[in-house]
């Protein structure tokens, strides 16, 4: 009978699961039930309490490396914490949130146990045995991966699958003692690639995608790049919205051209940037190239603004295409989006 461990990790709070951590614990109670496996929860942080609580119904053994050392990601006492976790479950198969926490740390730990681990995972069934179901080559090629060694470690995408959310009880919580190796590895703070407006979320529910259009001369002439940074953040305040880019639009801010001063790669989405998952999408002064749209594979419904009826996103890329003018399109949006915020307030 396989063992199931899942490890979970909290979040900046320091107390709180992380939603990832959550939906790998989701995974783990469904595969449980498939494969009838025990299922263990192991949970690294400084302080474990209320974390321990969120697994609630979770009916196994909740096992917790906790400690001061072990409040901020470091690899050496993240792999250690891991290590002793899987070690006192006598896992066979791990699930984890793929979170930079645990990416960089879970691959050492399933090497120091002899076992294999397998990265970017989107799902989780029972076929003849576990099998696990992965993308490669940008999304290109679906893989579903059976594997005899044990144990296994699968790192589970976020956001794809509904956070466990358990009641129950109060969880009574096993604390597992580590051994630390010597710590070289000090953290004094964290340096975000970004300072102020935080633009990436990958929990909205919308996407907005910026592309190379708002920084182009317009009817008139000229270039609006100032009055389209703010139709722009106007947009992701009142939508609440994640931003994407295309690539030809970031490009231009690591040339230091007249940009969007709040755009870096990381919003790139397409074939050399990101595949974000959100239920919807709007495109804006974007061409909708192949290149581009390719990122949009997880996007379930797809609209978008262009001036250019000819487009790709007309070439049945999008669902709906509004040929129309973004500037005019996004002032009128965002007017209409907060006056219906000011009426529910
Ligand atoms: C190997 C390779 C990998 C690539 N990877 C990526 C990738 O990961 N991501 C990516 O994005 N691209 C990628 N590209 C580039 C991609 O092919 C396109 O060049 C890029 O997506 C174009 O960006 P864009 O649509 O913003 O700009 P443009 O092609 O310049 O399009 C701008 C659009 O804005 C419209 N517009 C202008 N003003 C307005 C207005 N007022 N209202 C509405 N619409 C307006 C125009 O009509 C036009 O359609 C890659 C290319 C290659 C060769």
């Amino acid at each position: 009978m396989e063992k199931l461990l899942v490890l979970t990790h909290v979040d900046e709070s320091g107390e709180a699961l992380t939603k990832a951590s959550l939906e790998a614990v989701a995974a783990g109670m469904e595969m449980a039930g498939a494969v009838e496996a025990s299922v263990t929860i192991g949970i690294v942080g400084a302080r474990t309490e209320t974390a321990a609580q969120q697994v609630a119904g979770t009916a196994g053994r909740v096992l917790a490396v906790a400690g001061e050392a072990f409040a901020e990601a470091r690899y050496a006492s993240d792999a250690a914490a891991c290590e002793a976790l899987c070690r006192a479950a006598a896992a066979t198969l791990v699930f984890a949130p793929a979170s930079s926490r645990f990416d960089r740390v879970l691959p050492g730990v399933a090497y120091r146990l002899g076992g294999f681990s397998d990265t970017h995972v989107t799902a989780v069934a029972k076929g003849e045995t576990v099998e696990a179901t992965r993308w490669f080559y940008r999304q290109r090629v679906e893989a579903v991966l059976r594997r005899a060694t044990r144990p296994w470690f699968l790192l589970l995408e976020a956001g794809t699958r509904a956070p466990w959310a358990g009641s129950g009880n109060a969880v009574k919580v096993e604390t597992v003692a580590v051994e630390l190796p010597a710590l070289r590895t000090k953290v004094t703070g964290v340096r975000a690639p970004r300072q102020g407006e935080q633009t990436i979320r990958p929990d909205a529910k919308i996407l907005f995608v910026a592309g190379a259009g708002w920084t182009k001369k317009q009817a008139d002439g000229k270039v609006h790049a100032a009055e389209a940074e703010s139709l722009i953040l106007n947009f992701l305040h009142v939508a609440d919205a994640s931003l994407g880019s295309s690539k030809s639009l970031v490009d231009q801010s690591g040339e230091n051209q007249a940009v969007l001063g709040f755009l870096t790669h990381l919003n790139q989405i397409g074939q050399t940037g990101a595949t974000p998952r959100h239920p919807k999408g709007l495109s804006t002064c974007c061409h909708g190239e192949e290149p581009h749209v390719v990122g949009w594979r997880f996007i379930t419904e797809r609209r978008a603004v262009s001036l250019d009826p000819n487009c790709g996103w007309a070439r049945g890329k999008a669902d709906v295409l509004y040929v129309a003018d973004a500037f005019k399109v996004m002032a009128k949006v965002n007017a209409l989006l907060a006056d219906r915020k000011q009426a529910s307030n």
